[in-house]
């Protein structure tokens, strides 16, 4: 694939012409929420202005045109995940409502007492709680997978944990505090043998590296539209067809039904509209088409190869800083630069450092027993996209090591 062009993708995005504090913005902050495409920004103002409309009811021209152009970004989600058929993808509002759709249909319908689902210490809070939530409720065991002091998986633990009881593993694809690219298709063999389902939570992968979910033989697989240069309110689980087909609904209302009768009962409807109870997010999910289209178009792997280059030059800068502590060292990494830094709070830094026009993120990053598991309750995290230079790399390591200069 061709290399990317960062001059010319950087004239997609006009936030990035944002000053902060009198100075440049430089965004690393991408792994919370990546910026957004004029061509994305633009689909809100031709949905709003010329096809605004309830989709899949009406029989008039609007509805029609809207109904068209939300289905079609499943399909586009559909190649973008490389799933067998459309109709595997469900539309919810991001990774967490994905998960949350998950626990309360699949894991109610098929957890109980003696059962075990297995998490990693790499989880963010969203690939957490909801099982905890529903382990409290139905009496299976919740089990975690450790994880090494680089932040690799230990894979040996997870082969002892798996047997039997074991009836899911949830784990993410790369970790948002650390990095950390986990062997998700290895993982996903070892779950299938003992018969178990895998769930993999891939918000931070989508943005990064192709994904292909036939490949990884994911049963279910989650993303986030606003992580992926779409807009916030929307995102996509895939399921396997007979693990949806099977599931029971978990949100009642609108769109979901064949048929509603008091006296004979309600007909569900078929995946994936059993899960979209409700008016959806139509204006969102028209934008994500767009941005995967536009993710497409830069080329997801040379994205990918840029951000590694963009994370190396940081990685190798930043080791030079007295007291600094990277924490995250695999050598399989994406586009996240975690660390703590002696004799200096992380907020401290993030608060300072903004100052100097740079957006990084402080804090656990919704990843608190990781964390712990590193005996620290925050880090410092820069996290690159696309669009971010070799000189904004630059500008963020000379920030940083003068804020540190500041608060020691
Ligand atoms: N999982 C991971 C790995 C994440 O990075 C995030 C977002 N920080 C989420 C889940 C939750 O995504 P959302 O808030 O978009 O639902």
């Amino acid at each position: 694939t061709a290399p990317l062009d960062v001059a010319q993708v950087r004239k997609d995005f006009p936030i990035l012409e944002r000053r902060v504090h009198e100075k440049p913005l430089v965004y690393l902050d991408n792994a919370a929420t990546s910026q957004t495409p004029r061509q994305v920004i633009a689909t809100f103002d031709d949905y709003f202005a010329r096809y605004n409309a309830n989709i899949h009811r009406g029989l008039h021209t609007l509805a029609d045109e809207a109904t068209a152009a939300f289905e079609q970004t499943r399909h586009k989600v559909r190649a973008f995940l490389n799933a067998e058929e459309a109709r595997q993808i469900v539309f919810t509002r991001g990774t967490t409502e994905a998960i949350n759709l998950v626990v309360q249909s699949w894991g109610r319908a098929n957890l109980g007492p003696g059962d075990e689902v297995l998490v990693s210490l790499l989880e963010h809070h969203s690939n957490i709680v909801p099982w905890q939530l529903l382990a409290a409720e139905r009496g299976f065991t919740l089990k975690v997978i450790p994880v090494d002091a680089r932040g690799a998986l230990d894979l040996a633990a997870y082969r002892a944990l798996l047997s039997e009881q074991t009836k899911l593993v949830a784990v993410n694809h790369i970790s948002n505090a650390l990095g950390t690219i986990n062997p998700v298709s290895e993982m996903a063999q070892l779950a299938h043998a003992v018969g178990a389902r895998i769930l993999i939570d891939g918000a931070q992968a989508a943005p990064h590296q192709r994904i292909d979910v036939q490949a990884i033989d994911a049963d279910f697989y989650a993303f986030s539209g606003h992580k992926v240069y779409g807009p916030t309110g929307v995102g996509a689980l895939y399921g396997k067809r007979e693990l949806l087909e099977a599931m029971p609904p978990w949100q009642g209302g609108g769109e979901m039904i064949k048929t509603v009768s008091f006296d004979a009962g309600t007909q569900f409807a078929d995946i994936p509209h059993k899960f979209e109870a409700g008016t959806p997010a139509i204006a969102e999910v028209i934008a994500l088409g767009r941005a995967l289209e536009w993710v497409e178009g830069v080329g997801i792997e040379a994205i990918g190869a840029w951000e590694h280059v963009l994370l190396e030059r940081a990685t190798q800068a930043v080791s030079g800083i007295d007291g600094l502590r990277i924490l995250g060292t695999t050598p399989e990494k994406a586009g996240v630069l975690s660390f703590v830094v002696e004799g200096a709070h992380a907020q401290d830094i993030g608060l300072l450092i903004d100052q100097l026009g740079v957006a990084i993120r402080t804090g656990h990053h919704c990843a608190q027993p990781l964390l712990h598991h590193f005996g620290v309750e925050a880090t410092c995290r820069a996290s690159f996209a696309a669009y971010n230079t070799l000189d904004e790399v630059d500008v963020f390591v000379a920030a940083l090591k003068r804020v540190i200069d500041m608060v020691r």
